[in-house]
């Protein structure tokens, strides 16, 4: 099935050259009835503008473009894609704005309008650390509605775990306090080019429009990663560097200071890291 009048992803590879790089994460998914999927699963987008990182060759770009985006603004770090992402331009007119650079290291707000919605395919590490970042700004609620984004499959069953699981952990506390995630699609490796190692699956987040419990998300993150980076230790233990009476602390906000950290919700969690920065 055609979704646009463009020439098929493969074709778009091989007339540009786009062999796939290991060193930039890449992994490309070349259905355009599959990044029509991802990209619906993104919700509405028509009336939205959408950020997305890491288009690549540009599939899901038209998938999101297909499905009535108002504007994509895509910000990609391989020069290489230039040209083939130029063409998508051209067949939508002003409806897609591509800046080539690290989506680390980019502020894409200034060229957007909100309602803003985020999709994305991008190598685990990026993801993640984008992730965090999009759920942790001082002010909240975020500039975007949903977060739609691809990760590993064990990356997105962290982010939606449960406690006492032992995908539990600070990913699963940042986007359950502020957002709903959820996993809305699974991928086989077999669906992208090159086919990496593991599975995949698509992850919605909606933002709430206010945090489950009440918290400072820089206290929260430091609370959080230092519980989880020693998660068979007691949580007397694993906090101590916290601060110097943390048991007392622990007792005071009602967790056991011989618990682990996978036995503590949400509610436990933010209760601790605004006892910690009141001081
Ligand atoms: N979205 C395309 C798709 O689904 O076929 C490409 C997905 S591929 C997994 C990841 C893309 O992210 C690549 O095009 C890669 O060049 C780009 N990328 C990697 N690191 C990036 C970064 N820090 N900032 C922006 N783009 C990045």
């Amino acid at each position: 099935m055609q979704i646009d009048g463009l020439p098929p992803l493969r074709e778009v590879i091989a007339s540009h050259g786009l062999s796939a790089r290991k060193s930039m994460g890449q992994n490309f998914l070349l259905d355009l009835n599959l990044t029509a999927r991802i990209a619906r699963l993104a919700g509405d987008l028509a009336g939205s503008d959408v950020l997305e990182i890491g288009p690549g060759p540009g599939g899901l770009t038209r998938g999101l473009l297909a499905e009535g985006a108002r504007k994509v603004l895509a910000i990609e770090k391989d020069a290489r894609c230039l040209p083939a992402l130029a063409e998508i331009a051209a067949a939508y007119p002003g409806r897609l704005q591509v800046i080539e650079g690290d989506a680390l290291e980019i502020d894409p707000l200034a060229h957007l309008t909100p309602p803003i919605k985020v999709a994305a395919n991008l190598p685990y590490n990026v993801g993640t650390e984008l992730l965090v970042r999009w759920l942790t700004p001082k002010v909240w609620p975020p500039f975007w509605d949903s977060l739609t984004l691809m990760f590993q499959r064990e990356v997105a069953e962290r982010i939606v775990a449960k406690p006492g699981s032992k995908a539990y952990g600070r990913l699963a506390l940042l986007a359950q306090w502020r957002a709903e995630p959820k996993i809305v699609m699974d991928l086989p490796p077999e669906v992208f080019t090159p086919a990496p190692k593991v599975h995949s699956a698509v992850v919605h987040l909606a933002a709430l429009p206010e945090p489950r419990y009440p918290a400072d998300p820089a206290v929260l993150n430091r609370v959080v990663a230092a519980a989880f980076n020693q998660r068979r230790k007691m949580l007397r233990a694993a906090l101590r560097g916290l601060h110097p009476q943390i048991e007392a602390i622990l007792a005071e906000v009602g967790i056991a200071p011989t618990a682990r950290a996978e036995e503590i919700g949400l509610e436990g969690f933010c209760a601790l890291a605004r006892r910690l920065a009141a001081g």
